[in-house]
């Protein structure tokens, strides 16, 4: 999806050439030639980013930045100043203003796309952090919530900068964001050194090193793949800048630094890696909170169906099907009733724990309701499973259950219903109610014990 740009400035010729450069990128523009026709605009289209001039008349570009960040419908798209003047106190109320970037006019092309591309990323990731959040806030008991994006300091930033001098000068002015200053002293070290933790590299292309080589090797380094560099230059040294971003740089700034600067494009790229990181967290927690069971840590019924219903097409072409184990705490009621719901959670864990020491790897074991497992043997037969069967009823019988931190013990037993895959035609949901079944009469029979019908090793048309 291409980004659409809105392009503000007063002056037609501005708005044209603008507008010519990005199209010929790719980027969709929408224009404005004044501040409230801008502010509309961010309203209604959703640009994903913004170039705003500065000098304007009617509404000055700071005055709409002011308008647009105080806005929660366009809180979130990046502003970028472009300002003829390159004023350091002009950056300075840009900033305050709440504007993300700057570009100085006549605004260069590598200057442009490299802003006008890293400010979009980092909008996205906003967006898709905003998006999941909206959607797991019905879990954040169970999501940790995530450090606020905003927080930027304490950040860990890597600088490749040779000269002791100028490495110097950039840690001073990286003090607002950074809580640490690592500098590798040889080449080699650099790619392990900026592992995930690292939340910035900044590579100087000056020295004897070549920096650029540097850049491809951060990006090929599988622990450095992903963490923002941002590289420094004089600024004669386009071309080279415009090749370290195409292998990869995130961004750049040209000597002489100027502090707000530095700090200003510092910290979009550790608010993105920030947000990244907390993306990747926030999946892997979703993906193990959409298949496990929290409290004991076993698959769950959602995953248990997904699982036997794919064992069970595969038996349907010929291969032996698997077993299914219904197995059910015998008067677990009683244990909360009596020692409370705590040592219940406790007593399951541990039931929990022993069903799956008790099988085999590719067995898969699943907590089916509150204290109901199931175990699902692949291309297991009725002997074999009643075996396991009997196995695990007696591994709950053989020792008392421990009932959590000086609650003392308990003696506890299980039933079990067992069913294996019938011939000709046989469906996870049939295979689930047969052990149902068998669970019940194995309860019915004074519970404690293993119960399977011998309809199970009939096929269908036999069994009645
Ligand atoms: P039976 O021998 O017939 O199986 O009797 P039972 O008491 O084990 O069976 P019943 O189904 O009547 O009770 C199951 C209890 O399990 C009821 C419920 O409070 C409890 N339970 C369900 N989920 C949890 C849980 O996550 N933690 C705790 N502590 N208890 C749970
Ligand atoms: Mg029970
Ligand atoms: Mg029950």
């Amino acid at each position: 999806m291409s980004a659409r740009v809105l392009v503000v400035d007063d002056v037609e010729v501005n708005v044209r050439l603008l507008d010519a450069k990005l199209s010929s990128e790719y980027f969709t523009v929408i224009t404005a030639s004044g501040g409230r026709e801008a502010l509309e605009l961010a309203r209604n289209e959703h640009p994903d980013i913004i170039l705003l001039d500065v000098m304007m008349p009617e509404m000055d570009g700071f005055d709409v930045c002011r308008r647009l960040k105080s806005d929660p419908s366009t809180a979130d798209i990046p502003v970028v100043m472009v300002t003829a003047l390159s004023e350091v106190s002009d950056r300075v109320r840009g900033l305050q203003a709440g504007a993300d970037d700057f570009l100085t006019k006549p605004v260069n092309d590598v200057a442009l796309f490299a802003r006008v591309r890293s400010l979009v990323r980092l909008k996205r990731m906003t967006e898709e952090w905003r998006l999941r959040e909206e959607v797991y806030g019905r879990f954040d008991n169970v999501i940790a919530e995530p450090r606020r994006a905003e927080d930027l300091t304490a950040a860990r930033v890597v600088l490749w900068e040779e000269s002791g001098f100028a490495a110097e000068r950039v840690s001073e002015m990286l003090q607002a964001v950074a809580a640490a200053v690592l500098r590798p002293t040889a080449p080699e070290q650099l790619p392990d050194m900026a592992d995930g933790s690292v939340d910035l590299v900044i590579l100087s292309l000056a020295g004897q090193q070549d920096a650029l080589r540097l850049v491809a090797q951060l990006r090929a380094n599988e622990a450095s793949r992903l963490v923002p560099i941002l590289l420094v230059a004089d600024g004669d040294e386009l071309p080279r800048l415009a090749k370290g971003l195409d292998l990869g740089a995130n961004d750049y700034i040209v000597r002489p630094l100027d502090k707000n600067e530095l700090t200003a494009r510092a910290r979009t790229q550790i608010r993105r890696k920030r947000l990244q990181d907390r993306l990747q967290d926030n999946y892997q927690r979703s993906l193990a909170l959409a298949l496990t069971d929290s409290l004991t840590g076993l698959y769950n019924r959602r995953y248990l169906m997904a699982h036997l219903d794919g064992l069970m097409r595969r038996a349907a072409d010929g291969a032996q099907g698997p077993a299914v184990l219904m197995l059910d705490i015998d008067y677990f009621k009683r244990v909360n009733d009596e020692h409370g719901h705590t040592a219940g959670d406790a007593v399951l864990r541990e039931v929990a724990g022993r069903i799956a020491r008790h099988v085999r790897g590719f067995d898969l074991v699943a907590r089916y309701g509150g204290e109901e497992f199931v175990v699902v043997m692949p291309e297991t037969q009725l002997a074999v499973a009643a075996m396991v069967a009997e196995r695990l009823r007696s591994v709950v019988a053989a020792k008392p259950v421990a009932l959590g931190e000086g609650m003392g013990e308990l003696n506890l037993t299980i039933s079990v219903g067992l069913a294996v895959t019938r011939e000709g035609g046989d469906s996870a949901a049939g295979v689930l109610q047969r052990a149902d079944k068998a669970l019940y009469d194995a309860k019915a029979r004074g519970r404690n014990c293993v119960s399977g019908s011998v309809a199970e090793i009939l096929p269908v048309s036999q069994a009645s």
